[in-house]
């Protein structure tokens, strides 16, 4: 117990609350119910508890404004004065009613999440959202225009600095980086790109740093995490100017700039010759960078390493972790380490010891930010030599062998089927061209056929009825009779307005991860695993800790039932393979793509079972699969490889005859076009109704062969379109594909919108069809 030891930094911590305080603060308020000032109480007391709680688990240097009522970009942007006419802002200090109408929109209703896992969010005034990185984070879009000024107008990272120094904690602030939050912003002027406003920026950092050094801050921690993208030569310079010039006029404060989400890569000599006292890199996405990093820095830069995982749920394997890093300490020296997460806690669940109903195995595999500050603390002792730790290292070593041989995980029915998959397995029998004179004659459709993407209304009925069934005070006998009632009638209801091809509305189904995940083997649920998607939004991911595989059929029965009901195709829903990968926890002891293929596989044995039912057309919904792209452009080829790979896997075990149907939530296919064609499905539908289908000029000029049906109804609105509307959006894609490829659809489904605004809307686009055919 000599040597000193390693300071563990958390870079920032989820600001949720362990039990959703800050939802059920920031709900109440936007209703009504709370004042500003009792909304701003619960967020201090969940300062003050993530401040505790880190000390208390042996964090020694703990962050400051990781905290956000909505975002850290939006703080970010707010801190520079980076607010667009709109909100009607006129200087001085920006009030929470601005704040929230950039985040929400005025009326609030902004960011309805059609698409289950949130994004998109075009309110009527609310600033864009869009991924943070790839995770499933999601900022607001800071928006600067030509003349864009910038001042100091939030305070907010210095009283939090204040607020925590009067509590006895010295912490260590985090910002948003001046060329990340450029980088991230779009501009209004499409001739200025926001990466040219830095020099008006930089003196708005100058000042903040000047503050917070006045204040008594030693550190600050600036994220950078553009460095892990590919950057062009002013994105470079951009970085090399911003960092020289806090250099120079800033004094008595040490920035930590930190990278995280992947490797620096080529930047990295860059990143490495920038004037700042200390460089965080993340070591579980790249831990190739280690030897670069100890060649190639300064004597003096402090390097914080990223050794735990902050973006998954698993435990470390300290001793692991300890051989690894006792030499790296050795050579750079114990003063200029630091321990963390790869990036910051924010992307994990907050205590795995709230979770009561995990198996207890799996349970001991896992790791949530409380549990992942732990690790780092125990790893720092154990390479300062601290006996102390010995049964923790004894612990976490008996976990990870435990996890490493687990039948729970390994199964070797899977094993055999996946080394079973072959040539066959990935493609359909005939060419689409022969599958679509097949189908033709045996659908009949008319010209236009008309549909929907799956989910219909989940009403407050139908949400309680599932809250009820869950807590025991409906039976299993009254919530079927329930669901079937709700199906039967939407089933009856599409009949009658004249739909062609008709969906049983989902009303069984949670979440379309959660319905699947939870059927199949392999995954595991929490209770309280919540993480931040956007603002008041949280996801609970399924995690995926074990080889996956479906003990029996999941989805029969719902579409045996509603076709017993219609004689119209009914759509059977399934949600696709890399769309389940891509919106869960996934295990780290096995590359994604084969974790992929595996759920592919389960999900062919449902496409094959359905087939064998009778179902005609099965829809595999890849919502998520654009969203999977890797940052680095280098990446995608791959990626796209296995993820095609994956949904063809699933896919095409079927007849000629039997229709597939994809479902995409975006519709800029620009870069991905030959993939999308590669998956041949034979009916994708994408959302269009927004871009006037400008969009569809990908698949035009690909000549895409398959069939589309571009959204016609923008489905995030309550606005109920009309049918001329609908018909020149048709109009508009006739442009640009064949009558013969042309479905009529929503953007997406319809589970967010109400029943008053989807039977209008749905009648509208059915009459606009009719016409469309009328003409014909
Ligand atoms: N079938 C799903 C639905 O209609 C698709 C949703 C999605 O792709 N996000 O809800
Ligand atoms: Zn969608």
């Amino acid at each position: 117990m000599t040597s000193l030891s390693v300071p563990v930094a958390t870079l920032g911590t989820p600001r949720i609350g362990p039990r959703r305080e800050l939802k059920l603060a920031l709900e109440s308020f936007w209703a009504g119910k709370i004042s500003e000032q009792q909304l701003l109480e619960a967020a201090a007391g969940l300062r003050i508890a993530n401040w505790a709680r880190q000390k208390s688990l042996g964090a020694t240097i703990i962050p400051s404004n990781d905290f956000s009522l909505y975002d850290h970009v939006l703080d970010t942007s707010v801190m520079v004065g980076a607010i667009p006419e709109a909100y009607g802002w006129k200087g001085g200090a920006v009030s929470l009613k601005t704040y929230f109408a950039m985040a929400r929109g005025s009326q609030g209703d902004a960011h309805d999440a059609s698409c289950s896992h949130a994004h998109h969010g075009h309110g009527v005034t609310a600033q864009e959202m869009t991924k943070w990185f790839d995770t499933n984070y999601h900022y607001m879009v800071p928006e600067f225009h030509k003349r864009q000024t910038f001042k100091l107008s939030s305070h907010k990272v210095i009283e939090e600095y204040d607020e925590a120094k009067a509590l006895g904690y010295q912490t260590r602030p985090v910002l948003v980086g001046p060329v990340t939050l450029l980088k991230l912003g779009k501009s209004q002027d499409a001739s200025v790109d926001p990466v040219s406003l830095l020099d008006g920026l930089l003196p708005v950092y100058v000042e903040v740093l000047q503050e917070l050094a006045r204040r008594g801050a030693e550190w600050v921690q600036i994220d950078e995490p553009c460095l892990v993208l590919d950057l062009n030569e002013t994105e470079r310079n951009a970085l090399q100017r911003a960092y020289a010039r806090l250099a120079k006029d800033v004094s008595g404060i040490k920035i930590m700039l930190a990278t995280y989400f992947g490797a620096i890569g080529d930047t990295i000599a860059t990143a490495l010759a920038l004037p700042v006292a200390g460089l965080h890199v993340d070591l579980i996405r790249a831990p190739q960078q280690l030897s670069q990093i100890e060649s190639g820095a300064r004597q003096d830069l402090v390097i914080s390493l990223g050794v735990i995982d902050g973006r998954n749920v698993w435990r470390s394997n300290l001793s692991a972790l300890v051989e690894r890093y006792k030499p790296v300490i050795a050579k750079l020296g114990a003063g200029r380490v630091q321990i963390a997460p790869s990036c910051s806690l924010l992307h994990t669940p907050i205590d795995l010891e709230l979770e009561t109903g995990l198996d207890p195995d799996v349970k001991s595999w896992l790791a949530f930010s409380v549990q992942k500050i732990a690790e780092l603390s125990t790893l720092a002792k154990a390479l300062a030599g601290d006996a102390s730790v010995a049964d923790a290292l004894a612990a976490s070593d008996k976990a990870a062998k435990a996890r490493q041989t687990s039948p729970k995980i390994h199964d070797a029915a899977v094993a055999k089927g996946m080394a079973a998959i072959d040539d066959a397995m990935r493609r359909r029998t005939s060419a689409f061209a022969s599958r679509a004179e097949v189908q033709r004659k045996r659908f009949a459709l008319p010209a236009f056929p008309t549909t929907t993407i799956g989910s219909f209304p989940q009403t407050a009925d139908v949400r309680n009825a599932r809250a009820a069934h869950a807590k025991g005070t409906l039976t299993n006998a009254q919530y079927e009779q329930f669901l079937k009632e709700e199906t039967a009638r939407t089933v009856r209801w599409q009949d009658e307005i004249g739909l062609d091809v008709l969906v049983h509305g989902e009303f069984e189904r949670n979440d379309m991860v959660q319905y699947f995940g939870e059927q199949l083997s392999g995954f595991v649920f929490t209770q309280y695993g919540w993480v931040q998607s956007y603002g008041s939004r949280y996801v609970r991911p399924p995690i995926l800790f074990g080889d996956v595989s479906r003990p029996k059929p999941m989805t029969v029965e719902w579409w045996r039932y509603s076709q017993s009901l219609t004689k119209k195709p009914m759509k059977a829903m399934l949600t696709g393979p890399v769309t389940i990968l891509n919106w869960s926890f996934v295990r780290d002891d096995l590359p994604r793509s084969e974790a992929c293929r595996q759920i592919a596989l389960a999900i062919r044995d449902e496409v094959t079972d359905l087939e064998k039912a009778g179902a005609t057309m099965i829809q595999i919904d890849e919502a998520a699969l654009r969203e999977g792209l890797p940052l680095r452009h280098s990446e995608w080829k791959t990626y796209l490889e296995w993820a095609v790979e994956s949904f063809r896997i699933c896919s095409t075990g079927v007849a000629d005859a039997t229709q597939i149907h994809t479902h995409m939530c975006y519709s800029e296919f620009n870069a991905i076009i030959d993939a999308i064609a590669a998956m041949d499905a034979d009916v994708i539908s994408i959302e269009t109704s927004r871009s006037k289908m400008e969009l569809l000029d990908a698949f035009t000029s690909f000549k895409y062969p398959n069939d589309i049906g571009p959204g016609v109804y923008d489905i995030h609105s309550p606005r109920v379109p009309e049918t001329t509307e609908m018909r020149d959006l048709i109009t508009l894609a006739r442009k640009r594909l064949s009558d013969s490829q042309l479905w009529i659809n929503p953007d997406c489904g319809l589970k967010t919108r109400r029943w008053e605004e989807v039977r209008p809307a749905l009648v509208n686009m059915v009459a606009a069809a009719r016409e469309l055919r009328k003409a014909l």
